[in-house]
């Protein structure tokens, strides 16, 4: 195996739908290459990211594949990924875990730069990274940038883990007494902030009326979150090396209201998977 000859950066927009992506049209992001339609393998967070180390990013929902050739076949696009000549999923045996496979095999460093709580450096994700930051806050991917350090003799391996398209789609500048605040159902929401902040999860149980004007903002909000963050991808693009590969995708989508669900996790609909990716490397 020839070694490494790329950065690599996996962008993970948290919360954030396919359809939501394709209202915001970011432009600067899709210089990456063209977007995908994919399947998320999680309804919620932690078993997302989970999978996404794994080295799995979101599937295509083939038909007519064995998943272990799709597997082998998924795992064999991290050539182009990481700029070397052959990547097997079998390299990744015994651990399973892309950190480990790029920090010891490949000889990447590793960082994780998260802003949702239950990806905190404390869980099971921490492992084989050189560096696993929860940041300040849970919405604010331009304060990345800055702790991104990039080396000519060594490659670099990044998770970015960005809150901005997760609940409540607010931007950094957007003063917190300002988020949404919905009436009827806003003992859940409140529930959603603590989850947010403190790891709890909503109270499934807790029947709640859904406002569908309210919950369109919401909706609205996730879109105006995208093109946010695409300026935020023209100044990542301004300072990323050029043998830098960048994936960006989603950890799962979100429900606004669709057959009586809001949010993610305990939720089976279509919605709550559909993903978006796009990667590629700068031309
Ligand atoms: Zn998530």
């Amino acid at each position: 195996m020839i070694g490494p000859r790329n950065n690599y950066l996996l962008v993970v927009l948290d919360s954030c739908r396919f359809d939501s992506f394709v209202a915001a049209n970011p432009h600067t992001i899709l210089r990456l290459g063209a977007l995908e339609r994919r399947w998320s393998y999680a309804s919620w967070t932690a078993p997302s990211h989970y999978n996404l180390l794994m080295g799995l990013l979101p599937h295509a929902s083939p038909h007519n594949v064995y998943a272990s050739e799709y597997y082998a076949r998924d795992f064999a696009n991290y050539a182009a990924r990481l700029g070397t000549d052959d990547v097997q999923f079998k390299h990744l045996l015994p651990a399973l875990y892309l950190p480990t496979f790029l920090k010891r095999k490949l000889g990447y460093r590793t960082h994780a730069l998260m802003s949702l709580p239950v990806l905190n450096s404390a869980t099971p994700l921490n492992r084989d990274f050189d560096s696993f930051t929860l940041m300040p806050t849970h919405n604010d991917m331009a304060a990345m940038l800055d702790r991104l350090r990039f080396d000519a003799d060594q490659p670099l391996f990044y998770v970015l883990n960005v809150g901005e398209t997760h609940y409540p789609f607010a931007l950094p500048s957007e003063d917190p007494s300002a988020w949404p605040h919905i009436s009827g159902v806003h003992g859940v929401f409140q529930h959603l902030d603590e989850r947010m902040v403190g790891g709890k999860l909503v109270n499934a149980e807790e029947p709640v009326a859904l406002d569908r004007a309210q919950l369109e903002r919401l909706r609205t909000r996730q879109v105006e979150a995208v093109r946010y963050l695409d300026t935020v991808f023209e100044r990542l693009f301004d300072l990323v090396p050029p043998n830098t590969y960048i994936t960006v995708t989603a950890d799962h989508g979100e429900l606004f209201g669709e057959d009586g669900y809001f949010g993610h996790g305990p939720i089976q609909h279509d919605k709550v998977y559909e993903v978006p990716l796009v990667e590629g490397k700068l031309r």
